[in-house]
């Protein structure tokens, strides 16, 4: 191993620098769907939540985190993929929500975790009231439980008329 020495700290500082292919503003380490960044024997190994299962874009995710890796000197990098826990928007940093919001997509408004879940076969949990990111009124409608992707759906505000994506909890 002749290449410099390389800290976790540094790796993760690249990974921060690699956009979500789905929402070019927001890096993959603020969706928190990098898990774990560990340096063994020369090989860096980093391990990866999709953001729901069968999310088309984590192979583009994984290969943009290869090359990013690469591109710092890294030649062998191994992406894993862990399912378990499946991740949430609460991994979701507080830049990567305002970076979401900035964009035109309203970031999640609930916690993932929701203990009314426990009565899910009794009540249908309403729609999460969602704030619209153009002109912040909270007087918006829920027009599609899908919005451009399968991680969002589509909102329209009632008050500037502007339809709007809102990254759904998980
Ligand atoms: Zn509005």
């Amino acid at each position: 191993m002749s290449a410099p020495e390389v800290t976790v700290d540094e790796v993760w500082g690249w990974l921060g620098e690699v956009a979500d292919p789905e929402i070019p503003v927001i890096s993959v380490v603020d969706l928190g769907i990098v898990r774990d960044v560990a340096l063994r024997d020369g090989e860096c190994v980093v391990t990866i939540t999709p953001t729901y299962s069968g999310c088309p874009a984590m192979q583009v995710i994984a290969e943009s985190v290869e090359e990013a890796l690469r591109a710092h000197g890294l030649d062998r990098v191994r992406i894993v993929s862990r399912l378990s826990p499946a991740w949430t928007t609460d991994w979701m940093s507080a830049a990567g929500k305002a970076a979401l919001k900035g964009y035109g997509i309203a970031p999640p408004v609930q916690q993932a975790i929701d203990i009314s879940g426990l009565h899910a076969g009794i009540r249908r949990r309403a729609a999460p009231e969602v704030s619209c990111p153009h002109c912040g009124s909270p007087h918006t409608q829920l027009t599609s439980e899908f919005g451009s992707t399968p991680c969002k759906a589509l909102y329209k505000c009632l008050d500037c008329r502007e339809p709007f994506d809102y990254f759904k909890c998980h």
